[in-house]
């Protein structure tokens, strides 16, 4: 008995009735668990259509209704965290409280769209010019559209919306169609704290949907958060559109352990951010950069605690580590290690073996001595295999970091306080951690990589979703006390 996942198109739930769909399972059983319908072009035009009824009204509710709606949200998410958790981890498969973590961190997000009121602030000067005032708004864009990623299926989507809709937009979210449900657990908890109908579309879909919402006219803006190769192609398409955009792309983080680091911390934190969700997380750390005299300790380090990770079904409190989302995803990360193993690197740990024979599991992997040349350092696995790369120096550590194509995170173990300054200053990463392994900024910030990890100019959520998610308008006044007169001259300031 499967689950039929249904859009969430003007405040209700509707059933695709496109004729495609597609399954989604529970990745630690490997069985399909619910049946996704995918929009066609007609049912992503209704719910654009729909959102852009709703933007209408929307972005002339007071402030004060609309604020009062998200702390209702805020609170509606607070209360079911477990629900949302579960959901979560039935489909994606990540454990129980790495999902609550999820949901914790998208909250944060809700709670900063809160302050709406003071966000949306503008400036205003009096007296610029003989007369003359100047104050600026930032009015919302009208309908925006999310396309979303499979790894993160309520934390990205609260990256988005919340801003979105605080600012006055209407938002239609396409979120993975692997593990849809969260998001709709979301829209029906937005709706029940008093969100009008149609200012949060969920259209359920694949890249069929994803195209539309590219294409459609009456989207003025686009959020795209996933792959690399994706990310680019959307916001070249997006942007030849007219449409405002930012794509967050894939990344393969560097974590840079200098020989006076705490070798204990540096270890375990290497551990929980290369395996943490099985390594399906975007601020992963995928390779580890040992300088000097810390590499053998270091690896040591690694290899003695991954006998410590339970690998299994993420509702067992006892598991530390899920499976992958799909057998085609487990299997394609397989496939790295045996690539690594054939380009000479040294397998310390082989995750393919040892792990319960149903669902999509894969236990950690540990590669050593890997080089710049090999497929496991060139591309993004996404899964869970570390590889540790050996540099002389600091200056090489550095220079390897940067000359790979990605820039979302980096980070830096040392107890050098100048080594940690310069390193902030030096590498080319828009997220960087001293001592953290996952730099993913608090939502008073805002989150973005540099070069192939985000194509676009401004960063998600926080003070540069606020700027994304409006348009400035600079209004001069002039309430002349005095008679006019005609000038032909260009308007001076006086
Ligand atoms: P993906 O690129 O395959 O899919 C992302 C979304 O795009 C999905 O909704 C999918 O349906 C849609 N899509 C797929 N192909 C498309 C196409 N050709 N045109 C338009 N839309 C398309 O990514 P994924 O496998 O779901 O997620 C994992 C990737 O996301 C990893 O590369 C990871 O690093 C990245 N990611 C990045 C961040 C970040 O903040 N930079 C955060 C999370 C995940």
């Amino acid at each position: 008995m499967t689950t039929t996942i249904p859009h969430w198109i003007g405040g209700r739930a509707v059933v695709s009735a496109s004729g495609r769909t597609a399954p989604v399972h529970n990745p630690a059983t490997g069985r399909q668990t619910g049946t996704v319908g995918l929009a066609d072009d007609a049912e992503v035009d209704a719910a654009v259509a729909s959102a852009l009824v709703a933007a209408a009204s929307w972005r002339d509710t007071s402030l004060a209704a609309r604020t009062e709606i998200m702390f209702r949200f805020r609170d509606l998410v607070d209360a079911h965290r477990d629900d949302l958790a579960a959901t979560l981890t039935a489909e994606h498969g990540k454990v129980l409280s790495d999902a609550a973590g999820e949901v914790a961190r998208g909250l944060e997000n809700i709670e900063f769209a809160c302050g709406l009121a003071h966000l949306l602030k503008g400036e205003h000067s009096e007296q610029v010019s003989g007369g003359v005032d100047v104050h600026s708004v930032r009015h919302p864009l009208g309908v925006m559209a999310g396309i979303t990623p499979f790894n993160f299926p309520a934390m990205v989507p609260l990256w988005m919306f919340p801003t979105a809709i605080a600012c006055g937009n209407a938002f239609v979210l396409k979120p993975s169609e692997k593990d849809p449900s969260v998001t709709l657990l979301l829209a029906r908890l937005l709706a029940e704290a008093g969100l009008p109908d149609g200012v949060l579309t969920v259209v359920q879909g694949d890249r069929v949907a994803a195209d539309r919402l590219l294409a459609h006219p009456d989207v003025a803006a686009v959020s795209f958060v996933g792959s690399t190769p994706v990310a680019r192609s959307v916001y070249a398409t997006a942007a030849a559109a007219g449409k405002r955009v930012q794509a967050l792309g894939g990344a393969k983080n560097h974590m840079v352990v200098m020989p006076d680091a705490d070798l204990d911390v540096a270890a375990d934190a290497a551990v929980s951010a290369a395996y943490g969700s099985a390594g399906e997380r975007c601020m992963a750390i995928s390779v580890v950069v040992a300088v000097g005299d810390a590499a053998d300790p270091l690896v040591a380090g690694i290899d003695a605690r991954i006998d410590g990770i339970v690998v299994g079904d993420g509702t067992d409190p006892a598991t530390g580590m899920g499976p992958l989302i799909t057998a085609a995803h487990r299997d394609r990360v397989a496939g790295y290690v045996a690539a690594g193993e054939a380009e000479g690197a040294t397998v310390v740990r082989d995750g393919r073996g040892g792990v319960p024979a149903e669902g999509f599991f894969l236990a950690p992997s540990l590669l050593d001595d890997v080089t710049p040349e090999m497929s496991v350092y060139r591309d993004e696995i996404f899964g869970p295999v570390l590889c540790v790369l050996r540099a002389p120096t600091y200056a090489d550590a550095v220079a390897l970091v940067n000359a790979n194509p990605w820039g979302n995170g980096a980070a830096i173990f040392t107890r050098d306080g100048g080594a940690a300054r310069r390193f902030g200053r030096d590498v080319t990463a828009g997220m960087v951690g001293v001592n953290v392994p996952i730099p993913v900024p608090v939502a008073s910030y805002s989150f973005g990589g540099w070069d192939a990890s985000l194509f676009g100019d401004l960063a998600i959520y926080g003070p540069d979703g606020i700027r994304f998610c409006t348009r400035q308008k600079v209004i001069t006044s002039r309430w002349p006390a005095e008679p006019s007169a005609v000038d032909l001259g260009f308007p001076r300031t006086r």
